[in-house]
């Protein structure tokens, strides 16, 4: 089996065979980023069926993607001695597509009702119902209610001390309700009640019986629930097989719990715990990189690594002025490496910390027509839900007989959409008006404190034309959010308020680089038009685009190139990690618990940043924006750590940006010995054979590129160890 496997190009090493070859018995495999751990489960998989004649129908395989769970079924069909038939019976799924094969089994009818967009219809059909659609955002809603739920916990349970709350959780209430009127259930309910399902004997034996084999990829990341369902299953045979890595745990607030991987071996006091320490996909002084940063944890099982990966380049750095300097020149960047023929589109993948961070990065790639794919992510920035109003109000302030746009007018107004517009059509036929919008003060179906309202509306939009674009956003973010944003602190709702204000500052700095409203609404406009026209290439799988994606998304994916942006404070860390640490917070006083809070929240934002780092394989670069949202902002601590510079040598307002000066002095050369970072990461020789053969070409081509001049306007990408301290002072 091995030597067929060698065959194919992959030479397991001894613990990956050790793990493979492991007989019966919990079974937990640690190992750090790119050590082969999913390539471990699949062989697993193969060697089960191939040597222990283990029928593919009793092995249970779970994934955190539906995508991870189709690759692992061709990887395993590519396994010598595996039949195609038997590697298509192998159970690869998701926990949910588990759960739900399972409550169908049982005869659950209920329609699926999973897809976001979907969700996304009803939350706002229910906000919108109660008057409420500019108060929130479904979205944030929805991920708000599946965090709570995750926990075992009902929408009924959920907190109401403020006003914002309690008209939050009528939104939730409603939207559950309108599932069970419905019989349709989501992702959490699937989970939820199949979890119940296997409280009951009569479901639970059958399936203890026929899974003799559990296997978990990406363990560190599964929450509460998902934890309590694996140990049901696998309690009759006691073949669970773990993977996963305790720095990855990345989703805590959709409640992943780090202590289960931590603590599998003292749960199962017999497992046999195997290391995997041989890193396969990276670049030594990369992997050096992500190494020494997830070091400063204290929260960690602590790993050395060694890296076997191809020789690429150490990491890059630079230093933009801000996000829009930052995507300009990461843009040109990649254009470069292509056009010159060193990659194709599909070796790049661009990683960002939030949603709203790639606006920018996005902006560029579509106006410069690079083909790419957004994770994710369904709409332009500006047609999303909470931004989209805003949008709307600035089309009518140009043309106030736009009818597209009236209905997001609406929801503030306390009015339904449906009706509303019905009213002013009715009425427009009858008699047109400049404002179409003032019909609705003669509707009797408004108070007249909602009349006043329209009135005024009607003065805003008026108003909003001749602003300039970021002041006619505060303005309007004035009069719709702040009585919001303001309303102090409301626990289950921070993250929630967060992400509100992260997009409005984000809309407000877009804003900012226009002259006119109408040159801003035109942009934007065209920007909807060109993504629209992309559409045919994201829905081919593995289209020759671009990967644009959050840090979250890129978990177990690999990359020849990584474009990390916006390493810089308040970005990642995240700043609603830093909150507590300003002297002047207001939740200073609640000062024990937030202090714990704080240090665990910057421990993640950590692990984001070793996440980030791991994905590439022979180029990693790494922007830091100078400034953000019009604020300075410092290098990111996790870089400054990494390489030892003290945080007070790097302050924001001494640093510069390291593009557009005229001599470009070329990518670092490989022979000034990369960062010291890189230390923890030995080097082991690869095996012989096909490897070695593919170094040399590709150390070739390294050297060709370090020898190649770019042209002038790419940014100053440092990477020996020197200019990265000068370049992070
Ligand atoms: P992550 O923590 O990011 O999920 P992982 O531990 O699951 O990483 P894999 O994705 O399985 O790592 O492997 C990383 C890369 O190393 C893959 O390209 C894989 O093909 C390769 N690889 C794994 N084991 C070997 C090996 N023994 N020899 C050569 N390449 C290997
Ligand atoms: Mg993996």
């Amino acid at each position: 089996f091995f030597r067929a496997i060698e065959n194919a190009g992959i030479h397991l090493n001894r613990p990956q065979i050790q793990a493979v070859r492991h007989g019966k018995g919990p079974l937990l495999t640690l190992a750090g980023a790119g050590c082969g751990k999913t390539t471990v489960l699949a062989a697993r998989a193969g060697y089960l069926m191939a040597m222990r004649d283990v029928p593919a129908s009793s092995i249970l395989l779970v994934t955190f993607t539906s995508k991870a769970a189709a690759e692992m079924k061709l990887r395993i069909a590519g396994l010598p001695g595996v039949r195609p038939s038997a590697a298509r019976a192998v159970q690869a799924r998701t926990f949910h597509s588990f759960a739900l094969a399972m409550l169908r089994h049982r005869g659950v009818q209920d329609e699926v009702f999973g897809e976001t967009q979907a969700q996304h219809t009803v939350m706002k059909m229910m906000l919108r119902q109660l008057g409420l659609s500019e108060a929130f955002q479904p979205e944030s809603l929805l991920s708000a209610l599946s965090a709570w739920k995750a926990e075992g916990r009902s929408a009924d349970e959920l907190p109401e001390t403020i006003r914002e709350e309690a008209d939050a959780k009528r939104a939730m209430l409603a939207y559950e309700t309108w599932k069970r009127e419905r019989n349709k259930m989501d992702f959490d309910d699937i989970l939820l009640r199949a979890s119940a399902l296997l409280r009951d004997p009569d479901v639970l034996q059958p399936l203890q019986r026929r899974f003799s084999y559990i296997m978990v990829d990406e363990f560190q990341d599964t929450n509460a629930l998902q934890y309590d369902m694996v140990q049901r299953l696998a309690a009759r045979h006691r073949n669970l097989m773990v993977v996963g890595d305790d720095d990855q745990t990345i989703y805590t607030f959709n409640g992943a719990r780090q202590e289960s991987i931590l603590e599998f071996d003292k749960v199962y006091k017999d497992a046999k715990v195997i290391t995997l320490d041989i890193n396969y996909r990276s670049d030594a002084r990369i992997l050096g990189l992500g190494s020494n940063i997830v070091a400063k944890n204290v929260h960690r099982r602590s790993k050395r690594l060694a890296a076997a990966g191809r020789e690429g380049l150490p990491p890059q750095f630079a230093t933009p002025s801000g996000p829009e300097e930052e995507a300009e020149h990461i843009v040109t960047h990649l254009l470069q490496q292509v056009e010159e023929g060193r990659l194709q589109y599909r070796d790049i993948a661009i990683l960002h910390r939030t949603a709203s961070g790639s606006r920018s990065i996005f902006e560029q790639l579509i106006m410069r027509d690079v083909p790419f794919i957004q994770y994710g992510a369904g709409a332009v920035f500006y047609d999303q839900s909470l931004i989209r109003p805003l949008m709307d109000h600035l089309r009518l302030s140009l043309n106030p007989r736009r009818m597209e746009s009236i209905p997001s007018t609406l929801g503030p107004l306390y009015v339904s959409r449906e009706a509303g517009m019905e009213w002013i059509m009715r009425e427009e036929k009858q008699q047109a008006k400049k404002y179409p919008l003032i019909h609705l003060s003669r509707w009797d179906r408004l108070r007249d404190f909602q009349r006043e309202q329209v009135k005024e509306r009607i003065r805003l939009i008026r108003s909003l034309a001749t602003m300039k674009p970021a002041y006619a956003i505060q303005e309007m973010r004035r009069v719709f959010y702040d009585k919001y944003l303001e309303s102090g602190d409301t626990g289950a709702w921070t993250h929630y308020k967060e992400t509100m204000q992260e997009s409005l500052e984000e809309l407000e700095t877009a804003a900012k680089r226009f002259d006119t409203v109408e040159a801003f609404v035109s942009f934007a406009d065209e920007l909807s038009e060109r993504h629209r026209q992309m559409e045919s290439l994201r829905r081919e799988e593995d289209s020759d685009a671009v990967r644009l994606m959050t840090i979250h998304r890129a978990k177990g994916l690999e990359f020849p190139c990584v474009y990390w942006i916006g390493a810089s404070e308040g970005i990642l860390p995240h700043s609603s990690a830093l909150h507590s640490e300003l002297p002047e917070d207001r939740r200073a006083g609640a000062a024990p618990a937030t202090a714990v809070d704080n240090e665990a929240a910057l421990e993640e934002e950590r692990r984001l940043a070793y996440v980030a780092v791991t994905r590439a394989k022979e180029l990693l670069y790494i922007t830091s924006p100078a400034s953000n949202h019009g604020k300075p902002a410092a290098v990111s601590r996790f870089l400054l750590e990494a390489y030892g510079v003290t945080p007070e040598a790097s302050k924001p307002e001494t640093r510069r940006s390291s593009f557009g000066q005229p001599k470009v002095s070329g990518y670092g050369s490989r022979s000034g010995g990369g960062a010291t970072a890189s230390g923890t990461a030995t080097r082991v020789s690869s095996r012989p054979g096909s490897a070695s053969a593919a170094t040399t070409a590709r150390t070739t081509s390294a050297t060709a590129r370090s020898q190649t001049e770019p042209r002038v306007n790419v940014p100053v990408w440092k990477c020996t160890d020197a200019a990265c301290k000068a370049w992070m002072r």
